[in-house]
């Protein structure tokens, strides 16, 4: 894969659905359909990334992740389609011997260069002694560094746009949060009067200090009227309990939004749930942040499979 592909969709779409469930308690729900920026780099990595990747300035980037990160894979679209060249150190040096799994594979189609190290290297690798250690062996010296998880104060500074494509659109914003970077931007740029609400997809509960810190490296403090849940992991990072997975196919049969599951299905539930448990009043209306879609079907080696699938249908649209 080479090129920089369309340009991206920015004010990313913003469309009301009708869900029953929502419309019972007089709530109305919007989709904010980042989901849509770019087919090969969705949603909020977009906005996380193109600013880092502008400030390399010709150099390469260096980030990390494990074997299945959303974040790896996305620096590496990002690599692509910006042209700066990215380097992915990857949590496992086990992992070097063996078949490269199709996460890492598309890592490597997008021309990043990988770089495995023993798991507790990488655990240590805040350390600035470890970090130079590892930067060097992985010919990675005079690279410009990316956190794992993207979220840094460009990153946090570049989701402000978001805030701001929904002023004067809905009452409460849902994101869901890994890092918490987008929620830490998106709360800086919503409007007086609007708040933004986290879904966190880990255990834990350290989601909180974590925004507050993102928001004071980027702003001096903290910013907007924010707030997190951490009712909604589902048992934790990756766990997809199966009412969770029915919920999620229920409700893309319903809206004809492909639903991914690590993040935003967290997210849908939880806006269901609070709304059937009456925690927004009569006449509110809430946009739900759509992160991401759900990874395209393996790419087949047949010839007719070659082109890019359609997009996802639109439901109404309000703009
Ligand atoms: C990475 C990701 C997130 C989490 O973003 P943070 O800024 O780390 O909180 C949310 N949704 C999707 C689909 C993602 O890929």
């Amino acid at each position: 894969m080479t090129g920089a592909g369309p340009p991206p969709r920015l004010p990313s779409p913003l469309a009301e659905v009708d869900d029953e469930r929502f419309a019972r308690r007089g709530v109305r729900l919007l989709l904010k359909r980042d989901d849509l920026i770019h087919p090969d780099l969705v949603g909020n990595k977009w906005r996380k990334l193109a600013p880092n990747l502008a400030e390399a300035r010709g150099r390469a980037i260096v980030t990390f992740g494990g074997a299945y990160s959303n974040h790896l894979r996305a620096a590496a679209a990002a690599g692509r389609l910006l042209g700066v060249p990215t380097i992915g150190v990857v949590r496992g040096d086990e992992l070097a011997a063996r078949p490269l799994n199709r996460s890492l594979r598309r890592c490597v189609a997008d021309g990043m260069r990988l770089f495995f190290v023993d798991r507790s290297t990488y655990r240590s690798k805040r350390e600035p002694e470890v970090l130079a250690r590892v930067l060097d062996d992985a010919g990675a010296a005079g690279a410009y560094v990316v956190p794992e998880g993207g979220s840094n104060a460009l990153a946090v500074r570049g989701c402000v746009e978001l805030g701001r494509e929904l002023r004067g659109r809905a009452d409460v914003v849902a994101v869901a949060c890994g890092t918490g970077g987008t929620l830490a931007g998106l709360a800086a740029g919503l409007d007086e009067g609007q708040r933004a609400l986290g879904v966190a997809v880990l255990k834990g509960g350290f989601l909180s200090g974590e925004v507050e810190a993102l928001q004071t490296g980027a702003f001096g403090g903290r910013r907007g009227v924010w707030e997190v849940t951490d009712r909604f992991h589902g048992g934790g990072y990756a766990r997809v309990p199966a009412e969770l997975d029915a919920f999620a196919q229920e409700f893309e049969q319903r809206h004809g939004l492909p639903v991914e599951r690590l993040y935003v299905a967290k997210m849908l539930h939880a806006l269901t749930v609070l709304t059937e448990e009456g925690a927004f009043a009569p006449g509110t209306t809430v946009a739900a942040v759509i992160t991401g879609a759900p990874d395209a079907p393996e790419p087949s080696r047949s010839p007719s499979r070659s082109t890019s699938p359609a997009p996802p249908p639109q439901s109404s649209t309000s703009r």
